[in-house]
């Protein structure tokens, strides 16, 4: 006889782990399932988060390595802009004691977890696991949460889409002691990261994370080894991963018995990739909205997608807005990225970007930039490297 349970969370990184705990916390049964050891796939994440995001993922400071107040911009031509906030704008986050500290409160709240554990296939309601050492186990649940990462094999059981857009990131640790323990450095261009940024974040004392993510078709591993022989990122290298960051949340993210979280879902912020405050904001609702589904029987596709709708109201502007900001960074030539520094880099717009500049939330000073006329002046300069204002809106 299989082992039945209420639901099963498919991945065990730190979105499966919010998404059990909120679900087990609902008063039903759940089982979590990591391929990889306690921590999941953690080494392939920077661990930059807003300082608002610990409450949301539901940690303590247990994870916390350093706070940034600012960064160093870097344009293709070698502009550089300093960027100093009067506080801290973003948290480096120890992302396997992060994603530890999840399970551990999973378990805490219920949730059964297995380890070292592949669901590896799916039919008529069963899923079967199977252990490193080759040991297979059939269980059942009356739902299934795909919390399993870009390539989700939940999505793909259930007929759901992938992310229309994934970015392939390349990253390095190194030793090194970065320039300013509280800065990033933030670099553009093509030669650089054609489409999206490279970055390098201070991370364990003398230690930093250099890394840069490109579209699908170029080399990130290459624009990553070119990068590290810049004398300002070069250093010991201490270990060197990549993984896939998605962009653009899929059209659909539930059907009868299955939905879908997190990277699966693609619930990453555009303009940077980040996934941990925006899919952990979405993994309460998938927990919640699980719980009660299967608490009141019904798991139908129309019961299910309230949890789509609550997500899609959670985070869906900002996503939108998201969306908008990285097709016109993509668009941008080296020349463009230049003239925005040179408008960046005016005392009026630099203090409006320390002040109101929010990781999580750009669109937020976009809407500061607009509300104070004395500054349009500045974004009219805008015009002509971001394109007229109906690509700019519209994102074509
Ligand atoms: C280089 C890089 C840097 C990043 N930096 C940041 C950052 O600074 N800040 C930020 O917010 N985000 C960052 N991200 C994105 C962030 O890592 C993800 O958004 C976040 O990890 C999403 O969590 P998740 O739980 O949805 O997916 P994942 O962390 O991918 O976890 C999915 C888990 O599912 C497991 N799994 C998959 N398939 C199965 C299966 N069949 N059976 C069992 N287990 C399975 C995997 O082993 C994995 O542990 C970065 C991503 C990359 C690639």
């Amino acid at each position: 006889m299989n082992k039945r349970y209420d639901i099963i969370v498919i991945g065990g990184g730190p979105i499966g782990a919010i998404t059990a705990r909120y679900a087990a916390e609902g008063g039903v049964r759940v089982l979590l399932v990591e391929r990889k050891d306690r921590g999941g796939e953690s080494e392939n994440c920077t661990g930059l988060v807003s300082p608002r995001a610990l409450a949301v993922l539901g940690a303590s400071q247990r994870s916390l390595l350093r706070q940034i107040t600012g960064g160093y911009l870097h344009s293709p031509s070698g502009i550089e802009i300093s960027i100093a906030a009067p506080e801290t704008k973003a948290l480096v986050l120890n992302r396997h004691i992060l994603t530890c500290e999840l399970i551990d409160r999973a378990a805490a709240a219920g949730v059964d977890i297995r380890i070292h554990t592949e669901a590896s296939r799916y039919e008529g309601g069963i899923i079967e696991l199977t252990t490193q050492n080759g040991i297979t186990d059939k269980v059942q649940a009356s739902l299934i949460i795909g919390a399993d990462g870009p390539r989700s094999a939940v999505a793909r059981w259930f007929s759901l889409p992938s992310p229309p857009k994934m970015l392939v990131a390349a990253q390095a640790i190194i030793d090194r002691t970065p320039r300013r323990e509280d800065f990033v450095e933030i670099l553009f261009g093509k030669d650089i990261a054609p489409g999206f940024f490279a970055w390098a974040v201070p991370a364990e004392a003398g230690r930093m994370r250099v890394g840069l993510a490109a579209p699908a078709g170029i080399s990130a591993q290459n624009l990553l080894d070119r990068l590290l022989q810049d004398r300002r990122f070069s250093g010991t290298l201490v270990a060197k991963t990549n993984g896939l960051i998605p962009i653009g949340t899929v059209d659909r993210t539930c059907t009868t018995g299955a939905l879908l979280v997190g990277d699966a879902a693609g619930q990453t912020k555009p303009t940077s990739g980040g996934g941990l405050y925006f899919g952990g904001l979405c993994a309460r609702i998938a927990g919640e909205v699980g719980a009660q589904a299967v608490l009141s029987g019904d798991l139908s596709f129309a019961a299910l997608r309230s949890y789509e709708r609550r997500w899609r109201k959670e985070i869906g502007v900002d996503h939108k807005f998201g969306m908008v900001a990285h097709h016109t960074l993509a668009r941008l030539s080296d020349d463009d990225i230049d003239r925005i520094f040179t408008v960046i880099n005016r005392p009026a717009v630099k203090d409006l970007i320390e002040q109101e500049g929010d990781i999580d939330y750009p669109r937020h000073l976009a809407k500061a930039f607009l509300q104070r006329p004395a500054l349009w002046l500045q974004l009219a300069a805008l015009i002509s490297p971001l394109g007229s204002w109906e690509r700019i809106l519209t994102g074509k």
